[in-house]
């Protein structure tokens, strides 16, 4: 009889470990708790609008194509995507916009048009990206190990330096440019990572540069396209899936684990776990560990996908809308726990590149609104329309007209519900923020200290968050059950 290896959650971590472990001798079970697999890479299907609830940017292709052809096909095979250029377009209150595209002469152009000595800026931040990506990537980003000085020297000691983690995002994108704005564009990535780009490591520079390297794609038919054409490849790998099924904790033995309770109360056994539901979440709730401290989390958000009874030409597929001080905003949503009068926020309106996300003429709006993670139990249906306002409010001021009459269908996801929809740890979105003190060998680790035989996946362990980084994690662990078995 085969050895059974459980996955408890069918978000892209527990996929992606699913898959890489598929050639093993195990049998494997992923345990999902919602009728679809996903997580936060979710679908939600209104009145014919298709929105992707979660991710709306497919970014480092190479990580996907790299798990399809472990299972011996490609990406390209198995999905059609679309390259998004221009990637993103950046606005702010006094009217100035920047537009990202990875068509370096567009770029270029585009950044000697707020200041003159960008152009140049741009080539030596490029030159510099592409050095700190290629040393993250070959050597630091999926290593599976637990001791910082052999993390630190397996980048070769030259190499460590040149890396930016001991000055901030922000200071690392001052050496290349000089427009306050354009350093305002590219440090927006820290958000997402947890923290602000005065506060961040300089290494994260890597995501502005990895997205304008290898460019952002949206699959034909949206982002959860992938979680499907991934299902697929599960099940074809003889991965037996559980959907709406929901696991109440993991039975303990000494320094073991033993197997799962589900909420009916049956007690399901195997020989490893695998745990892709919150790492926090997982400690706190699965095993009861009172003991465990949590690490400081990535904000929260609120999401709406909105249904638009017109089309919405003046709108790229990605936006991002700054406040007049950006800086304050971070300091209030990360520090201070407070949502600011001046809220920054992110569109996307996938179905102007792709006409079959949304009826004929329509268009489908995505909102997303960072807010505090200690957000004092706001009412949240109350402050949604509120906040929904504001962004209307904004749109209006660069000439972007959506009435409420216009909107003809709406969800909104709240903290809470995203808490509430995928275990996350106190509603944070992206999971366990990226300080330098909660990345590498000093993020919670995938492998239990404790027990010798459970392991975790996902955004909250190493290597982090986003979709590609997930993926990452599935094949690190995959790595570690590997290596327990030796
Ligand atoms: C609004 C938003 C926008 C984002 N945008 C992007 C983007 O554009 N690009 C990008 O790359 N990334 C983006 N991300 C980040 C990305 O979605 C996540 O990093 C990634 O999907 C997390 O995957 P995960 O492996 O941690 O699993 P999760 O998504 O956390 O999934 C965990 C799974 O476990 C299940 N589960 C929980 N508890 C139980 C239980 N008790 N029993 C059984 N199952 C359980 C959950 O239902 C869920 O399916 C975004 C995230 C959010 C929230």
């Amino acid at each position: 009889m085969k050895n059974k290896l459980f996955i408890i959650g069918g978000g892209m971590g527990g996929i992606s470990a699913g898959l890489y472990l598929s050639k093993s001798d195990y049998e494997i079970h992923i345990f999902e708790t919602n009728s679809n697999l996903g997580g936060r890479a979710n679908l939600l299907d209104l009145d014919g609008f298709i929105f992707d609830t979660g991710p709306s940017l497919l970014n480092y292709p190479w990580v996907f194509d790299n798990l399809y052809k472990f299972i011996g096909t490609s990406l390209n095979e198995e999905l059609e995507l679309q390259k998004i250029d221009p990637a993103i377009k950046y606005y702010w209150p006094d009217g100035e916009t920047f537009q990202l595209s990875s068509d370096l002469t567009k770029l270029s152009q585009e950044c000697i048009r707020l200041d003159s000595r960008d152009g140049i800026g741009l080539l030596n931040f490029l030159s510099d990206g592409r050095k700190k990506y290629s040393i993250s990537f070959d050597n630091l980003v999926t290593q599976n190990t637990q001791s910082p000085l052999k993390w630190f020297f397996s980048a070769g000691l030259k190499n460590i330096f040149k890396l930016g983690l001991f000055r901030s995002m922000e200071s690392q994108l001052k050496l290349h440019f000089k427009n306050k704005k354009i350093i305002e564009a590219f440090g927006s990535y820290a958000m997402y990572l947890g923290g602000a780009p005065h506060d961040l490591p300089g290494i994260f520079s890597i995501l502005p540069f990895g997205e304008l390297e290898y460019g952002l794609w949206l699959p034909k038919g949206g982002m959860y396209k992938l979680v499907e054409s991934l299902e697929k490849s599960l099940i074809k790998q003889g991965v037996i899936i559980h959907k709406n099924t929901k696991v109440k904790n993991i039975i303990k033995e000494k320094n073991h684990v033993k197997g799962i309770t589900l909420i009916n109360g049956k007690k399901l056994y195997c020989d490893q776990i695998i745990s892709n539901v919150d790492l926090p979440t997982t400690m706190n709730k699965l095993l009861e560990d009172k003991k465990f401290k949590s690490p400081k989390m990535t904000p929260g958000v609120i999401t709406y996908y909105l249904g638009i009874n017109k089309k919405l030409d003046n709108l790229e597929h990605h936006s991002v809308f700054f406040p007049q001080n950006t800086k304050f905003a971070y300091e209030e949503i990360m520090k201070n726990n407070n949502i600011p009068e001046d809220i920054p926020f992110y569109i996307s309106v996938a179905s102007n590149n792709d006409p079959s996300l949304a009826p004929k003429n329509k268009s489908g709006v995505f909102v997303l609104i960072p807010v505090p993670l200690k957000n004092k139990d706001y009412a949240w249906d109350k402050m949604s329309e509120h906040l929904l306002s504001k962004v209307l409010l904004r749109l209006r001021k660069h000439k972007i007209i959506i009435n409420k009459e216009d909107i003809i269908s709406k969800e909104t996801i709240s903290p809470k519900k995203w808490k509430d929809l995928f275990g996350l740890h106190m509603g944070s979105a992206f999971g366990a923020s990226h300080n330098l003190f909660q990345v590498g060998p000093f993020r919670n680790s995938n492998k239990s200290k404790k027990y010798k035989n459970l392991f975790f996946v996902g955004a909250s362990t190493t290597p982090g968050t986003g979709l590609p980084m997930c993926v990452l994690s599935g094949k690190m662990v995959a790595e570690r059950v590997l290596q327990n078995n030796e």
